[in-house]
């Protein structure tokens, strides 16, 4: 047993562990776990607790049904909603799943980034990513075909005394670092009841695992204090969406790949090639950034959400957005992705994004100019003239995109790639059919 497995099953004792759960996410960015006994705990380590991957998503297929989920001990925390204290406590732990015979499974989403993130350390580089999470708090559980109430009717940066959000916000950050995740920032967003909080960089495994454990932890707090929050990326038509605008960048050992000196923008080649890539494939990844039916009616231009394939420094209408740094900042060097939404699967949108930037580096893409002009309000014919194109226009779209991409398939891997597409035609063929009140209500007075 190794010296982290070790530390764990001291940990156990010492602060009279009861349950431990164990996480791990499916192909849809869903949280799964289940809860062992402390006596369970050198066996997982050792073999891994068995579980049926044929009930959960983008596991299965019939034969492979059985499943190995093993702890990763660098990832263990005390859940500090659940006792602790005095009392008996309850801890998690991120895992591995593994096949029957000890090889990694090809559908799990943790694998699939770390398969990434190793091709990338092969070429020297580690990704970092630093998301702002936003999401709605309501004012009630929702109910069906009922349009919720949020908390407040606070907007941008707004300071309210008593307010919900930053009782909120407190009380979920106190929590998130308890469990040793660094917030950077947080504030009221544009939509009433609307939130951020930004997660401090760190490598982007250990994010993907803390936004799904911020996503938990949001829920948790929510539930405590009588209220509804959720990751929904457009859950009101005339409000703002909920993205997920992550800051990346490659480091090459301890220097930031992407900063160079008194280059534009202080972007180094490495750092152009890699927004070219993101530039490039764009429309592929766009249904694993936003997988949704519902993510693509935040990207209808306005409400800082992005739709067109375009860069720009300090243009709030780019997809990307490159902000400047002081050369003593040169560390800090990154590049804002901004199309990701609230309701991704973490792991595998950072394996696309990295996958795609990884290909400009790798084929050397030249980056193309800089959008100048708010894009929104440029004609058609303007956009076209300067290249930009349209981003997916719905989930329909970028399943058509994504099913032709190489980049894709190749990233995910063919289990998730063909189970991920799968599940999306699913979606957009139920959605489709759907009636809605839009309809309704223009047509029946009239029609
Ligand atoms: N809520 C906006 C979005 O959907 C982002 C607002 C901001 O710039 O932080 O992307
Ligand atoms: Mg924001
Ligand atoms: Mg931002």
């Amino acid at each position: 047993m190794g010296k982290q497995e070790g530390f764990v099953l001291r940990a156990l004792e010492e602060r009279d562990v009861r349950f431990v759960r164990l996480w791990f996410t499916d192909v849809l960015g869903y949280l799964k776990s289940v809860a062992i006994a402390p006596a369970e705990l050198e066996g997982a380590f050792s073999e891994g607790i068995g579980f049926d991957g044929s009930a959960i998503e983008g596991f299965a297929r019939v034969y492979e049904a059985d499943m190995l989920a093993k702890p990763d001990p660098s990832t263990f925390q005390i859940l500090p909603w659940r006792g602790g204290g005095d009392g008996p406590a309850t801890a998690r732990m991120f895992c591995d799943i593994e096949m029957p015979d000890g090889s990694p499974s090809y559908a799990d989403p943790r694998f699939v980034l770390k398969r990434n993130l190793s091709k990338a350390a092969d070429k020297g580089f580690t990704f970092y990513t630093h998301p702002e999470i936003e999401f709605y708090l309501f004012k009630d559980v929702p109910e069906p075909g009922v349009e919720p109430v949020p908390v407040d009717r606070s907007g941008f940066f707004d300071h309210t005394a008593q307010s919900y959000g930053s009782d909120f916000r407190r009380e979920a950050i106190t929590m998130l670092e308890a469990m040793g995740i660094s917030v950077e920032f947080s504030h009221h967003e544009g939509g009433p009841g609307q939130q951020e909080i930004d997660l401090r960089y760190a490598d982007a495994l250990s994010t993907a695992d803390n936004i799904m454990t911020f996503r938990t932890v949001v829920r948790e707090v929510a539930l405590n204090q009588g209220i509804w929050a959720t990751f929904m990326p457009k859950p009101f038509t005339t409000h703002p969406g909920s993205g997920m605008h992550t800051h990346v960048s490659l480091f090459e050992g301890d220097r930031n790949a992407f900063f160079q000196a008194g280059a534009e923008y202080q972007l180094s080649k490495t750092g152009r090639q890699f927004l070219a890539g993101i530039l490039r494939h764009a429309g592929e990844i766009t249904a694993i950034t936003n997988q949704w039916v519902n993510s693509y009616k935040r990207l209808i231009g306005g409400g800082e959400a992005p739709s067109y394939i375009c860069w720009g420094h300090n243009n709030r209408s780019a997809m990307v957005r490159v902000p400047m740094y002081k050369p003593n900042k040169g560390q800090s060097a990154r590049i804002e992705l901004r199309t990701i939404d609230s309701a991704t699967n973490p792991y595998l949108a950072f394996a696309v994004i990295l996958a795609a930037g990884m290909k400009g580096i790798e084929e050397d893409y030249e980056l193309p100019r800089e959008a100048e002009d708010d894009v929104w309000s440029l004609t058609e014919r303007e956009r076209r003239a300067l290249g930009i194109d349209p981003l997916p226009m719905n989930l329909r779209d970028a399943i058509a995109i994504a099913e032709n991409s190489e980049l894709l398939a190749e990233t995910l891997g063919e289990h998730v790639f063909d189970f991920f597409l799968r599940n999306k035609r699913a979606e957009w063929e139920e959605y489709r059919g759907q009636v809605s009140a839009f309809e309704r209500d223009r047509m029946l007075p009239v029609l």
